[in-house]
C-alpha cells in the first residue's frame, strides 16, 4: 500500500515536472524565435515609413490592407482573406490655425482638429474663451456664461496614477463629450487640453462624439498641446477678455468600403474552436500610428510567424485579425462579431495588443473566475521574461464586441509610462518604437496563445 502511494507520487510528480519542462521549453523557443528571427520590426518599418498614416477611408488605410494581406500570404497559412466593412471617412483638410489676440499681439498655439469635428466658418471664428476643468463645471456655468464663447477644457491627466490608462480614462470625457455639451449651451467651439502627461508642443487628436445633435448645430472641436494649454490658461488669467481665433476645414464624407484583414492557421484537433489575435490597422492621420496600433498589428502577425518558425501547429484554429476603424467607429470589430455570429463560430479566446509597442508587463484579463485563476497559475512560466502582471480588466476595443460562451478575452499590457507621449499625435512614428520591446511583446502574446491552445478554457 505504502509502496504504491510512493510510486504514484513519483509518477504524478514526474508527470508534473515533465509538463512544466515542456511548457518552459516552448516559451524559450518562442522568445528565441522572436528575438532572433522576427519580421515584426521590418513589417512595422514598411507600414510606418512606406505607407504612413492609415486613417479609415484614406489611401494609406487601403495600402495597409493590401500590404498586410500580402505579408500574411507569405506565411503559409491555411486561409488569408479580406472581410468587407463600411467605414466613416473624415478628412482634416488644411492645417488648423489658432491664436490668441492680445491687443496688437498674436500668440500662436499648436492645435489640431479632433477627429469627427466639423469645420469653422471659412473665415474662421473669433471669440472670448472661458476655461473649465470638467463637464460638471461647464454645466454649472450654464448658458448665460457660455453662450457665444469658446470653451477651453483644461483638466490635466492625473500624474498620481502609476497606471497611465487610469489617468487617461479620468480625462477623456472632455475630448469625447466636450463639444457636444458645450454646443448645447450655445458655445461657438471647444479647445481641449491634449491627453498627455508630458508638457510638450504636440496636440493630440482623438474622436469627439456629437451624439444625436443635428449637423448644423455641431460646433468645432480642437485639441491644444499641453504646453499650449498651460500658456493659454496663464494668458487668460491676466487677460480674461482676450479673444481666440480658430480656423479649421475638416469634413466628413459618405462612408466608404474598407476591410478587416484575416489570416488563419486551421486547428489540427479542434478546427471549430477559434482563437483570435489582433490589433487595429487604422490609425489617426497625424503621425504614422507606429505605437497605435501598427505595433499591435505586426505583433499579432508575428505570433503566426513564430509558430511557423518553431514548427508549432495549434490544436485550435488560430486567426489573426487586423481590424479596421478602431479609432473612429469600431466598425471592424463590430463587423467581425456580426459575421462570426452569422457563421455560428465558436470563439474560445481573443487577445488584443493596442496599448503601444513598449516592454510587455502582463495581461489584462476578462474571464470567469476559473479561467482567470488558470491563466494566473502560469505566472511562474512568465517570470523569466519579466511578465508579472495578471489582472482582471478591460481587454481591447476591437475584441470588445465578441461574445461567446466561456470566451476568454485578454489585452497585452505593456509598460504605459511613455504611451501618452505619442498617443494620437504627430510624434507617434517608427523611431518611437524599440525593436526589442516590440519583439518581447510579440513573444509574450505567442506564449499566452500557446498555453491557451495547450490548456483548453475551463467550462
Ligand atoms: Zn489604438
Amino acid at each position: 500500500m505504502k509502496k504504491s502511494i510512493v510510486l504514484a507520487a513519483l509518477l504524478f510528480g514526474g508527470i508534473t515536472v515533465f509538463a512544466q519542462t515542456k511548457d518552459e521549453q516552448a516559451l524559450k523557443d518562442i522568445y528565441k524565435s522572436s528575438l532572433t528571427n522576427a519580421k515584426c520590426y521590418p513589417w512595422l518599418d514598411h507600414l510606418s515609413n512606406t505607407i504612413g498614416s492609415r486613417l479609415s477611408g484614406s489611401a494609406g488605410a487601403e495600402k495597409a490592407v493590401l500590404y498586410a494581406k500580402a505579408q500574411l500570404e507569405t506565411l503559409g497559412l491555411n486561409k488569408v482573406y479580406l472581410q468587407e466593412v463600411m467605414v466613416p471617412k473624415w478628412v482634416r483638410g488644411e492645417k488648423e490655425i489658432g491664436y490668441l489676440q492680445l491687443g496688437k499681439q498674436k500668440i500662436d498655439f499648436p492645435i489640431c482638429a479632433l477627429g469627427g469635428s466639423v469645420a469653422t466658418p471659412k473665415a474662421g471664428l473669433n471669440a472670448n474663451v472661458i476655461e473649465v476643468k470638467s463637464l460638471e463645471e461647464l454645466a454649472a456655468l450654464g448658458e448665460a456664461k457660455v453662450k457665444g464663447k469658446i470653451v477651453f477644457f483644461n483638466r490635466p491627466m492625473n500624474p498620481e496614477f502609476v497606471e497611465t490608462f487610469k489617468a487617461y480614462s479620468g480625462c477623456v470625457d472632455q475630448r469625447s463629450s466636450g463639444a457636444r455639451e458645450a454646443g448645447k449651451l450655445g458655445a461657438l467651439a471647444v479647445i481641449v487640453r491634449s491627453m498627455n502627461l508630458r508638457l510638450d508642443d504636440f496636440p493630440h487628436t482623438g474622436a469627439t462624439n456629437y451624439g444625436d445633435i443635428a449637423k448644423e448645430q455641431r460646433i468645432p472641436a480642437t485639441a491644444i498641446s499641453t504646453n499650449g494649454a498651460e500658456l493659454l490658461s496663464k494668458s487668460l488669467r491676466t487677460n480674461p477678455n482676450a479673444t481666440f481665433y480658430l480656423k479649421q476645414s475638416c469634413e466628413t464624407f459618405a462612408d466608404v468600403l474598407s476591410y478587416n484583414v484575416v489570416g488563419e492557421m486551421t486547428g489540427s484537433e479542434h478546427p471549430e474552436r477559434i482563437m483570435v489575435v489582433g490589433g487595429h490597422l487604422d490609425s489617426w492621420d497625424l503621425g504614422d500610428g507606429s505605437h497605435d496600433d501598427g505595433a499591435g498589428c505586426v505583433q499579432s502577425m508575428e505570433v503566426l510567424n513564430i509558430f511557423k518558425n518553431i514548427g508549432y501547429k495549434p490544436k485550435n484554429t488560430l486567426r489573426v485579425v487586423l481590424f479596421m476603424n478602431e479609432e473612429n467607429g469600431v466598425r471592424g470589430g463590430k463587423e467581425y462579431e456580426k459575421q462570426s455570429n452569422k457563421n455560428n463560430e465558436n470563439h474560445i479566446f481573443a487577445l488584443e495588443s493596442d496599448s503601444g509597442g513598449f516592454s510587455p508587463r502582463g495581461f489584462s484579463i476578462e474571464a470567469d473566475e476559473a479561467n482567470f485563476n488558470k491563466i494566473s497559475s502560469w505566472a511562474t512560466l512568465f517570470e523569466p521574461y519579466l511578465i508579472h502582471k495578471f489582472v482582471k480588466g478591460h481587454s481591447g476595443v476591437d475584441i470588445g464586441p465578441l461574445q461567446s460562451n466561456h470566451i476568454v478575452k485578454v489585452g497585452l499590457q505593456p509598460d504605459s509610462q511613455r504611451y501618452f507621449d505619442y498617443h494620437h499625435a504627430a510624434n507617434d512614428t517608427f523611431d518611437a518604437v524599440n525593436k526589442r520591446e516590440l519583439e518581447l511583446g510579440a513573444a509574450a502574446m505567442t506564449s499566452l496563445l500557446y498555453l491557451m491552445d495547450q490548456n483548453d478554457v475551463v467550462k
